[in-house]
């Protein structure tokens, strides 16, 4: 991103905060390691603790439950194993059951072998197939282990909701476990991990609430069961994560949590802002589509297909004229491939759609260039169609 460009894609990552940015610079200024017990140490420990309170605020969890790791795909790849345990007891589970929709973090299956996964159906709108996630459950057989399920609170494409209240009470009825990645959630709504209304674990990461990228967690609501390690080593984490703390990043982290925290409230400004980019999108092209449209969404999020538009076309055509959004998710090195949210919806994957993803940053001004850019170019394809004619 250049500083001229109008961001509107804080879903692939949100601009860093300068109290993140601030909070790392200080930091870095503490030379010490966490683990060393001087006292140059212990002020690098306690800006890592300080932290895990904010993060584990942000979550509605508790500091002791958290476990910083390099992002939420790390996050993932622990949390999604068959081992675990309970104190010292082993504990198995046998099956992964995941949603076609979910991030290709957790859709990937972790530490489970491709014939130890379910995926489980959406309906157009995205979201997950109560039924079918039932029926899997009902049919897990207990005698091998216990059943995992691992799903997105938000989609990153969409911004689809997932009744995920709903899905921990099915999965605790089932005596299973619920991972749940709330990595599109944080900081847009409320999380209360210790209710129990949003599972057992969630996922976070930094860089989507404008804290640095390379830095993530996963809470618990208690530490009694815990996945077998990822990372093996020196023991930090209480030995869920080896490796010392990249300290800077979690102050970032911590500090980016406050603020998102605090933040909460100014969601329904965003919402309104959104709902105009809407209303823009549809005064020049009527017959643009809302994917996921009848779904409960995040306040942030705009997705949406113009008929005889390719998405990929359309995300250049704004590129070159200075904004920054995208079609579907911040694909791996820039590749650009059908969405698999589309496709799972029964949409037209190839075409693509066009995601708008704005912040409490996002302003009425940005809001003008894209509805003047927006019109430029849905003027622009009239134009050609004529002379085509
Ligand atoms: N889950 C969701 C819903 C995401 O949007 C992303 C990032 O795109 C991730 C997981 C992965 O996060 P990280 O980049 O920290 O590994």
């Amino acid at each position: 991103m250049t500083k001229e460009h109008i961001y509107l894609d804080y879903n692939a990552t949100a601009p860093l905060l300068p109290e993140a940015h601030a909070a790392m610079v200080g930091a870095l200024s503490v030379d010490a390691n966490p683990s060393s017990v001087h006292a140059p140490g212990r002020a690098a420990r306690r800006i890592v603790e300080d932290a895990r309170r904010d993060v584990a605020d942000l979550a509605g969890g508790k500091a002791e439950h958290v476990v910083f790791t390099s992002g939420a795909t790390e996050a993932a790849t622990t949390l999604l194993t068959p081992h675990w345990t309970m104190g010292r007891a082993p504990v198995r589970m046998s099956r992964l059951y995941v949603a076609a929709t979910d991030h290709p973090c957790l859709l990937s299956g972790g530490r489970f072998e491709k014939a130890e996964m379910t995926v489980l159906p959406v309906d157009g709108n995205g979201v997950i197939d109560l039924e079918a996630l039932e029926k899997v459950l009902a049919a897990h057989d207990r005698t091998q282990g216990l059943p995992l399920v691992a799903v997105h609170a938000a989609n990153n494409e969409s911004g689809v909701l997932q009744p995920v209240e709903h899905i921990a009470g099915m999965v605790r009825a089932a005596g299973g476990v619920l991972v749940v990645d709330a990595v599109q959630m944080a900081g847009r709504l409320p999380l209360a991990l210790d209710s129990g209304k949003i599972g057992d674990f969630v996922i976070l990461s930094a860089h989507k609430i404008g804290a640095p990228k390379g830095v993530g967690a996963f809470v618990g609501r208690s530490d009694l069961m815990m996945p077998a390690p990822l990372v093996v080593g020196g023991g930090q984490e209480k030995g869920h994560r080896a490796g010392t703390e990249n300290v800077a990043g979690v102050a970032g982290f911590g500090a980016a949590a406050r603020i998102a925290l605090a933040g909460l409230d100014d969601m329904k400004d965003v919402t309104a802002l959104r709902d105009r980019f809407e209303a823009t999108v549809k005064d020049h092209a009527p017959d643009a589509v809302l994917v996921g449209g009848a779904a409960a969404r995040l306040p942030n999020t705009l997705f949406f297909a113009a008929p005889g538009m390719k998405a990929e076309t359309l995300q250049m055509a704004f590129d070159l004229e200075g904004i920054a959004l995208s079609a579907g998710s911040a694909c791996s090195s820039g590749k650009v491939g059908p969405s698999h949210v589309l496709a799972a919806m029964g949409l037209d994957a190839d075409a693509g759609a066009i995601r708008v993803s704005i912040g409490r940053a996002t302003t009425e001004n940005e809001l003008n260039a894209f509805a003047e850019t927006w019109e430029r170019i849905v003027a622009r394809r009239a134009e050609r169609r004529r002379s085509a004619a």
